[in-house]
């Protein structure tokens, strides 16, 4: 599993807000904070804070939106492998 990045999580969890620059709306709870420059830790820390289950929270969406395209790599892989020992039984 590759490493959640702060900018992932951030995209997430925050939208901008129209007419403010630097300033971001959470998508949990609408509370308006402001971004520092090059860094998210302003945003991080709300999450940590006030959603500390965020980090489930957003892998679960991963999940959910790439369930699909899993099931169907891993359906194809299992239906391939019974084909393959199938065809064992029956030559050998
Ligand atoms: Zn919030």
């Amino acid at each position: 599993m590759s490493e959640i990045k702060s900018k992932d999580i951030c995209a997430a969890f925050w939208t901008t807000v129209p007419g403010r620059e630097s300033f971001y709306s959470c998508t949990i709870c609408k509370i308006v904070r402001k971004q520092g420059p090059r860094s998210y830790a302003n945003l991080l820390d709300h999450l940590e804070d006030k959603h500390p289950d965020y980090k489930e929270v957003y892998l679960k969406q991963l999940e959910d939106n790439s369930d699909g395209a899993i099931s169907k790599i891993y359906g194809a892989t299992s239906k391939a492998k019974n084909i393959h020992s199938w065809i064992r039984q029956v030559v050998y």
